[in-house]
């Protein structure tokens, strides 16, 4: 065996799905309706990881490499504010809120000070094309921080106004992103009015704080009635259905060239699924 088998052969192991109690769910597995479309985490995925169902599409060890070099960049951002005078608060602060029958659990990424105030800060990274266009702007888009992780950091809020860190409640919150392939960050400041965003000074009503606890608690009755929630995604377009898209242009021309040559399309988030071909044997598609 080489090097590289050993170290690969270790990466798989550490990505094992972590064991998992029924009624706690965390914060980056939110979810909710935008534009009558699911944004965030599929609940028939979670389902499955409750449950420990075993992988049918396993995560390929490039892209754990890839994830891991995203939590080594947010560490040592951490690491830097440390080291930077009157920033750092605290890192790593766990989370813990009980809401509607259900328990979110997780960790708040850190804690910086700005004059008099105490921030909650939230760290991201990403790259490429999508990534870069979407987080940086465009010349047709301003820059916008993700749906989902604004939909994480809004329970982070909701949770923080009934606690208080060094005497001092938190009321807003950075989303900073770290583009891992150019090196640049950015980042957002995130609010809430009442139950809504307010990204950078704009308020938003598309989803409020009740909208990703009610997709919770679905989850949540789904799990307990060991019930295999619907699909909130597409694992199959047909081709007559990849061209119907293609004409409406809902999708690029790459993609329906990818599509077109795979034989069949389906929805990003099930391309990463580790459950795809379970999820699309039950769809009887496989
Ligand atoms: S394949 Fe898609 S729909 Fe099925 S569980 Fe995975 S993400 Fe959900």
């Amino acid at each position: 065996m080489n090097i590289t088998d050993i170290i690969t052969s270790g990466l798989l192991a550490e990505n094992k799905i972590h064991d998992r109690i029924i009624g706690i769910y965390w914060p980056s597995e939110c979810s909710c309706k935008v534009n009558n479309k699911i944004i965030g985490n599929c609940l028939r995925q979670i389902y499955w990881k409750i449950y420990g169902a075993s992988i049918t599409n396993p995560t390929k060890v490039s892209t754990i490499r890839i994830l891991k070099l995203g939590s080594i960049i947010e560490e040592n951002e951490i690491d830097i504010a440390k080291k930077c005078s009157n920033l750092y608060v605290a890192d790593h602060i766990p989370f813990k809120m009980d809401i509607e029958g259900i328990t979110l659990s997780g960790e708040i990424d850190a804690i910086y000070q700005q004059e008099d105030t105490c921030i909650g800060i939230e760290y991201k990274s990403g790259h490429g094309y999508y990534f870069t266009s979407r987080i940086f702007g465009s010349s047709k888009n301003p820059p916008l921080p993700k749906l989902k992780d604004i939909m994480q950091v809004m329970l982070y809020l909701l949770y923080c106004k009934d606690h208080q860190y060094n005497n001092k409640s938190i009321q807003d919150f950075k989303l900073i992103y770290i583009d891992r392939g150019t090196g640049l960050s950015k980042e957002f400041n995130i609010s809430l009015n009442n139950k809504y965003p307010i990204i950078d000074n704009q308020e938003y009503d598309d989803f409020s704080t009740d909208d990703i606890i009610a997709r919770f608690v679905q989850l949540d009755k789904y799990v307990k009635k060991k019930i295999i929630p619907p699909v909130d995604f597409h694992n199959y377009y047909s081709k007559n259905q990849i061209k119907k898209m293609a004409d409406a242009r809902m999708i690029s021309k790459i993609q329906h060239k990818k599509w077109d040559d795979n034989g069949y399309g389906l929805d990003w988030e099930c391309e990463y699924c580790p459950y795809l071909n379970r999820c699309m044997t039950k769809e009887g598609i496989r």
